[in-house]
């Protein structure tokens, strides 16, 4: 099994078909945003430096983040693959990437990219409610995904809420963003023959079907 990286727009569903092929493989998920929030719960000169740069909405700097994802990927639960989440970000990262993977002598398998319509990402977006007490998630542009009761939470009875950046203006901000980061890692993965794209206007087991084909009997 060869390791998976996706890259996809905020909300193009990339959250649920990693944990499909977790199940489906066995795998682990390395996200790089859970392994800076776990270092920056370690009384350490790394653990607060990361800790206070999250906590000013700072960027961890590139060098650290390097660091802990080849600390990472050196495990051995990631000989058999690995699914990397949120790295890299940009094409800067992308050839720092490469040489990690060199370096512990790891193959840069899949390169999924989940593409979806950008008016289907904004309905999702800004239909978004969260519930604060269970975190469950509730879509009110979604038939299937609505509370039964506006506002309220199915499970629990929590009083839903949307998040900040859950709004039209901030998502086009992100949105271009992604565009314009990720469009030069497309094309640098492209030239090595490692792009995939999956449909990601179809249904989350649809799409997954598209990825067990990709991958094979492997
Ligand atoms: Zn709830």
């Amino acid at each position: 099994m060869k390791s998976i990286m996706f890259i996809a727009p905020p909300a193009a569903g990339k959250g649920t078909q990693a944990e499909l092929i977790m199940d489906q493989y066995h795998i682990p998920h390395i996200s790089t945003g859970d392994i800076l929030r776990e270092i920056s719960k370690e009384d350490t000169e790394i653990g607060n430096y990361v800790y206070e740069t999250l906590a000013s909405g700072n960027l961890v700097k590139d060098e650290i983040t390097y660091k802990l994802v080849e600390n990472r990927l050196s495990k051995k639960d990631c000989k058999n693959g690995f699914i990397i989440d949120g790295f890299p970000r940009n094409y800067e990262q992308a050839l720092k990437y490469d040489e990690i993977l060199k370096k512990i002598n790891l193959k840069l398998g899949y390169v999924f990219v989940l593409d979806i319509d950008e008016k289907r990402l904004e309905k999702r977006i800004t239909g978004r409610r969260i519930c604060p007490d269970c975190h469950a998630v509730y879509n009110i542009n979604e038939e299937n995904q609505k509370p039964k009761i506006d506002s309220i939470c199915d499970d629990c009875g929590g009083k839903l809420y949307q998040r900040k950046d859950d709004n039209l203006e901030s998502f086009q901000t992100r949105y271009q963003m992604y565009l314009k980061k990720t469009a030069p890692i497309i094309e640098h993965y492209d030239k090595k023959g490692l792009i995939y794209h999956l449909d990601g206007n179809k249904k989350p087991n649809e799409i997954f079907d598209q990825i067990i084909k990709i991958i094979g009997g492997e």
